[in-house]
């Protein structure tokens, strides 16, 4: 099972990193707040001493809400920033993060997926959404360095999904009317149930 860091092969990781360790929980923006709907300012000036706090904050976040990649304006940050940690269907863990990311998905060569995809930000509903099959993502690291890397499957999913966000855009946006209503009215349903869950697992991180 091998563990790729910003696209490249890495050192196994613990399930939770020192990110998630050192960061702090932030409270997650939900699906109306205007923060979600409108496009993130472009980072340009970079760096640990800058960025590395909020990083560590939002891997803490995403581990408490379980999820496998969280934008910045989901934290209520206007930066073009996302952070992600999942295992892909091959069992493959993928971890990192990406600054002003840019997506290149090539459809016409490669087709598209089916699948479910939920969001952090509407919390307790997920929905059928074809997305593309694979994705490119070119983006850069917290020094300012470029990199791209290639997803398909789960993981192109998650990068489509979460540099999305950056551009304002929900995945509930793309449905039909009727499968949206139905999603927020089931998120409606599990929100506190889901609020829950989520105060429980801080507080497993916070015990010593
Ligand atoms: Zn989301």
């Amino acid at each position: 099972m091998p563990t790729y860091i910003l696209g490249r092969p890495s050192r196994r990781l613990p399930a939770l990193t020192d990110e998630v360790r050192r960061g702090r929980p932030l409270r997650i923006t939900e699906y109306g707040e205007p923060i979600l709907h409108r496009a993130c300012r472009p980072v340009t000036e970079f760096g640990a001493a800058r960025w590395g706090r909020l990083i560590d904050d939002m891997f803490t976040t995403m581990w408490i809400a379980e999820g496998c990649g969280l934008a910045a304006n989901q934290v209520d940050v206007d930066a073009q920033l996302f952070v992600y940690d999942l295992t892909d269907e091959a069992g493959d863990r993928h971890v990192g993060h990406a600054f002003n990311p840019r997506i290149e998905t090539m459809t016409a060569l490669f087709g598209t997926q089916s699948g479910t995809e939920g969001c952090l930000s509407v919390p307790g509903a997920n929905a059928a959404l074809p997305r593309p099959a694979r994705a490119t993502l070119h983006a850069y690291d917290v020094d300012g360095r470029p990199f791209t890397l290639d997803a398909s499957g789960y993981f192109a999913r998650c990068l489509i999904h979460e540099t999305q966000h950056l551009s304002g855009t929900v995945y509930v946006d793309h449905l039909t009317p009727a499968a949206r209503a139905r999603a927020l009215a089931d998120s409606n349903a599990e929100r506190a149930t889901v609020l829950e869950q989520r105060a429980t697992r801080q507080r497993l991180l916070t015990k010593p």
